[in-house]
């Protein structure tokens, strides 16, 4: 039970909230080398554990979001 953001009405209990994305602005995400590593070369002769491993999160340009509101499934479903 909430109160949507578009159209003020109260939604009934155990509707499902959805979430509307008003407004993002760019980010610049870090490099993270030791995330989601991956074993290289990927040779299954050699135990996992001892396969040199490098990352494959290389980081870059993104959005983040700045605004996000609760809305109905009606609201949801008018607005792309
Ligand atoms: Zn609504």
């Amino acid at each position: 039970m909430f109160r949507c953001a578009l159209c003020a009405e109260v939604v009934p209990p155990r509707t499902a909230a959805h979430r509307l994305v008003l407004e993002v602005r760019p980010h610049l995400y870090p490099q993270r080398p030791h995330a989601q590593t991956v074993p290289n070369p990927p040779d299954r002769r050699i135990p996992r554990r001892k396969r040199r491993h490098v990352g494959t999160d290389v980081g870059g340009l993104g959005q983040a979001i700045v605004r996000e509101v609760q809305v109905c499934p009606a609201c949801a479903a008018r607005r792309p």
